[in-house]
């Protein structure tokens, strides 16, 4: 082998830190908290950033330790996003969204050392939050104006404000010179069985990524953007935006929690955003608020580009925003893709009729992902756009493995998510599709047994089990119905042990407290339909493509 000779930089987030010092430190990201909006140029994040690195010094933390975040999207979330992969350690954002023992769980599983949290998350689930003893410092974010530490973090662990920290500490830090292959952020996504698998990025991958978000065939975005994740900074790093925003030099929007649509339009309006991110379930709403108030889009006129992944989208979606002025990019993605996969690009050699066919479909998949359709032997299907398949990629920033704390690094493949063929590692996504001539990729069904709420996942398996536990209970399942506004919401088909009108009754009234001890209020299925038999499949198995085909709408 004759070895190329160029430099040997690595692929690090510190190029991202460092462009931003050297061309955009006037760039600015706007916040819009509950109380006030609040701007500060990216110059100053990297400096608050320094200051962190120097208390995570400080405080012991080491290359390749976790330090966790439980907030919503602010620029105290993103100062965190630079500081801590930057000093070589492992950002490992959390759901917020999720109960006090399971994100307790995650920390346990994780194993953090510091967790910075969010004032408004804190007030709210942290009594729940049961701290393992290895998270020796909690440091809580001024998202609301109150200065109460409340409630107070298990003894023995030491608490600060994030201001106070920031003040404490200096800016100069001395940015340690990073291997591309070290880990840089952690995120969980939901496995079948509701225990979540943890996607360890690397700053290589997170940094070929955001490259692959500026493509012009990607999301394309660019320095004279002002982009808006309206996705939560949880969410595999916000879908990649932050970092898109700062390695392009474009200027960030971040709403905070409120992703409603009259706080959308508001901020929309504060900071120009010309280009905004999120599931349809949010845009779903914010199109019904501008068919009601008109004004509203007069104060959204900057806004030009929606990339919008997570679920499905349907052709009136798309043509509605069109209609406004608004051009929709459809993009398909996933935790462990970190997550951008597909965008859907208009291909030049196209005819109108296959524009109009391929417009709802979630597209060609962005240089540097490779995808193929595989049947149940693990064959090539063929891309005729007909023939579905089980959807693999292979790729520099998807997962090879999950992040498993025994093997530190390792990884097991739980659930056969990894198969190593034409030699290469090939993830296994869980969704079926069909791949057409010109290689446009379309979703047609999902493999693994989840839903898909609002762009949250929930465990039917999860719920099947603790279901299974209700006294007059003899067999249950939970299947996603189609929904106007949240894509899909949990059913449950149950049989009772005596179908009779009493047992109905006693169910409907107390499924729902015995299932809120252990899921969040969102996961927990409002709808029941009663059979005398569940329907099953050759091997006595619940049948539940039957059941999820049962609640589909008439057509
Ligand atoms: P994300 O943050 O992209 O929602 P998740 O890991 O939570 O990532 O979910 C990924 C899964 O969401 C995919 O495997 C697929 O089932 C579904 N999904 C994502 N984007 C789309 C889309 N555009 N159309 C249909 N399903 C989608």
């Amino acid at each position: 082998m004759l070895a190329g000779l160029m430099q040997n930089v690595p692929l690090t987030l510190n190029l991202i830190r460092e462009r931003v010092a050297d061309l955009y430190p006037n760039k600015t990201v706007t916040t819009r908290y509950p109380h006030a909006i609040h701007v500060i140029g990216y110059g100053e994040v990297l400096d608050r950033a320094g200051h962190i690195a120097n208390f995570l010094q400080d405080i012991g933390i080491t290359r390749g330790e976790r330090v966790a975040t439980l907030a919503w999207n602010s620029h105290r979330h993103l100062e965190l996003y630079m500081a801590v992969p930057c000093m070589g350690a492992v950002l490992h954002t959390i759901n917020a969204r999720l109960l006090g023992p399971d994100i307790a769980r995650l920390l346990d599983h994780a194993d953090d050392r510091a967790l910075f949290v969010d004032r408004s998350i804190w007030k709210t689930i942290g009594h729940e939050i049961d701290l393992p003893r290895r998270v020796r410092h909690v440091v809580v974010m001024e998202d609301e104006p109150d200065q109460m530490l409340d409630p107070p973090a298990r003894a023995g662990t030491t608490q600060a404000h994030y201001e106070d920290m920031i003040r404490r500490h200096q800016a100069a830090f001395a940015w340690p010179v990073l291997s591309e292959d070290e880990a840089a952020s952690l995120c969980y996504t939901s496995g079948t069985t509701g225990n979540p698998k943890g996607v360890l990025y690397s700053h290589r991958s997170t940094t070929l990524h955001t490259l692959a978000c500026l493509f012009a065939d990607g999301i394309a975005m660019r320095e004279r953007d002002v982009c808006l994740p309206a996705v939560p900074m949880f969410h595999a790093n916000a879908w990649g935006f932050p970092y898109a925003a700062l390695m392009a030099g474009a200027n960030l929007a971040l709403p905070c929690r409120q992703t409603d649509p009259t706080s959308l339009v508001e901020l929309i309006e504060a900071a120009h955003v010309t280009m905004a991110t999120a599931v349809p379930t949010v845009w779903i709403g914010f199109l019904d608020h501008l068919r009601r108030d008109a004004s509203a889009l007069g104060r959204i006129s900057s806004l030009k580009r929606l990339p919008v992944g997570g679920a499905a989208i349907g052709r009136s979606f798309i043509d509605d925003f069109t209609r406004y002025g608004i051009e929709v990019m459809h993009c398909w993605g996933m935790t462990e893709i970190s997550p951008l996969g597909l965008t859907n690009v208009e291909r030049s050699d196209l005819d109108d009729a296959q524009v109009r066919e391929t417009r709802t479909a979630q597209g060609l998949p962005i240089p540097g992902c490779r995808l193929r359709i595989v049947d149940a032997d693990g064959a090539r299907c063929v891309t005729d756009g007909k023939m579905p398949g089980e959807l693999q990629i292979s790729s520099p920033w998807a997962a090879g493995a999950y992040f498993d704390r025994a093997a530190e690094e390792k990884g097991l493949h739980p659930e056969g998510s990894f198969v190593v063929d034409e030699g290469r590692v090939w993830l296994r996504t869980g969704d079926i599709a069909t791949i057409d001539p010109h290689g446009y990729v379309r979703i047609v069904d999902r493999a693994k047994d989840l839903i898909k709420s609002g762009g949250e996942w929930i465990s039917s398996q999860a719920l099947e089990l603790q279901l299974m536990n209700h006294p007059d209970v003899r067999e249950a399942a939970v299947v996603a119905r189609p929904d106007p506004k949240w894509q899909e919401r949990p059913v449950i088909c149950v049989a009772l042990h005596e179908d009779t009108k009493e047992l109905r009754e006693r169910f409907q009234q107390d499924y729902g407290s015995a299932l809120s001890e252990h899921f969040p209020k969102w996961q927990i299925p409002q709808e029941v339909v009663f059979l005398t038999e569940l329907p099953k499949g050759k091997t006595g198995k619940i049948d539940k493509i039957a059941l999820r085909t049962a609640m589909q709408p008439a057509q």
